[in-house]
């Protein structure tokens, strides 16, 4: 992924239900993704659907990732997905941490492990970080320091550059964009997963790692997240089952 690149990553969570309506929705994005040349789009669809996926498309502006991984390469764990098995069948990202998978019984210690194995693969690790609810002395703000600084536990500075870190508060998922983080919040959040990310690594190792937004990331609310929030990006849930919706991001992203 180029430095520079905004980074839209399409988390489709357990959608469609059939690989036909899978092609389709990916080759409806795939007319406006393969043009915008400012943005890497990553679509993470069902583990089931990645090979097919990949299949259609040959170029960079699109990968594929996955949803969830595995925290080891082999061994007596029945119905897991293995990180070296992603690779192979063809995604580049995995999302490791979404609230989603934590509210299924994943702990901090599970999301460390998925994350240093990841990235050890090389795949590119797309953290999720995110408070259910804020609180007036600002407890909230301990608890995502713990999240992320557990979750990057033994990660050696040089995996940092397949890092991204999502802030995706709890209370703001599947709603609209009216009530997704307004971008005075997404600027602080921003400026304090990067003070944590310099404590950890260094101003030069932490100033490469992306920060990107995800809760309710709409056509609405990207343009002002994008300036005033200082996000490099989004991970969208919802928006991401139209593929007029996110093309329509991945436009409005693409113009700055
Ligand atoms: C998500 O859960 O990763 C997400 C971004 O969801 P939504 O956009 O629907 O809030």
């Amino acid at each position: 992924m180029s430095k520079n690149k905004k980074l839209i990553i399409a988390n489709w969570k357990l959608n469609p239900n059939s690989l036909k309506e899978a092609k389709k929705l990916f080759s409806d994005i795939k007319k406006t993704a393969s043009k915008t040349s400012k943005i890497q789009t990553v679509i993470c669809p069902p583990f089931v659907y990645i090979n097919e996926l990949n299949k259609m498309y040959s170029g960079h502006r699109i990968e594929i990732g996955a949803q969830n991984v595995f925290w080891e390469n082999k061994g007596k764990y029945t119905g897991e997905i293995s990180p070296s098995a992603l690779k192979s069948v063809g995604a580049k990202y995995v999302i490791v941490g979404h609230s989603e998978a934590r509210a299924l019984g994943e702990s901090n210690a599970d999301v460390n492990k998925k994350v240093n194995i990841a990235l050890k693969t090389g795949l590119k690790v797309v953290l999720c970080i995110g408070e259910s609810k804020r609180d007036l002395q600002a407890l909230y703000l301990k608890f995502l320091k713990e999240e992320l600084e557990s979750a990057l536990s033994d990660v050696p500075k040089n995996h940092l550059k397949n890092l991204i870190i999502t802030y995706e508060p709890i209370w703001a998922i599947g709603k609209t964009a009216g009530d997704a983080v307004s971008p005075h919040q997404m600027y602080e959040m921003y400026i304090f997963i990067k003070k944590i990310l310099t404590e950890l690594y260094g101003k030069l190792s932490a100033s490469n790692v992306p920060i990107i937004y995800g809760g309710s990331a709409e056509p609405g609310n990207v343009e002002e997240l994008l300036t005033q929030g200082d996000v490099d990006g989004f991970l969208v849930g919802h928006a991401s089952l139209e593929a007029q919706q996110f093309n329509e991001i991945l436009k409005i992203t693409n113009s700055f």
